[in-house]
């Protein structure tokens, strides 16, 4: 297990997830979600713990980058990383890397 992620001016942990980054709900300060290993626990839509290396089946349409053309209902994502962040999912699909929300996905 990592270690929680905690607010980095003043170390309150469970910060709120930003579209790229954290936000600390006791002192309001925003920062990057790019630090070392605060990946903690990810669970798909149903709560089943994911860990590198599963297989997942994305539940919901994706939009790319808030184009058309992103990922379909019932797509899987073999062999997937978890990275630190909001979008805790590395995977890709027909050969394009993307991240992804765990609520998004179930476990295959
Ligand atoms: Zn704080």
């Amino acid at each position: 297990m990592s270690d929680p992620i905690t607010c980095p001016i003043c170390t309150m942990p469970e910060p709120l997830a930003t579209a790229d980054g954290f936000e600390c709900a006791t002192c309001g300060h925003e920062w990057l979600a790019d630090i070392g290993d605060g990946i903690g626990e990810v669970r798909d839509a149903h709560g089943t713990l994911l860990a590198s290396g599963d297989d997942v089946i994305v539940i919901k349409e994706l939009k790319l980058d808030g184009k058309a053309g992103g990922v379909k209902a019932g797509t899987k994502v073999k062999g997937i990383r978890l990275v630190a962040g909001d979008h805790p999912i590395d995977g890709k699909v027909n050969g394009r890397g993307i991240l992804i929300k765990a609520e998004f996905v179930r476990k295959a």
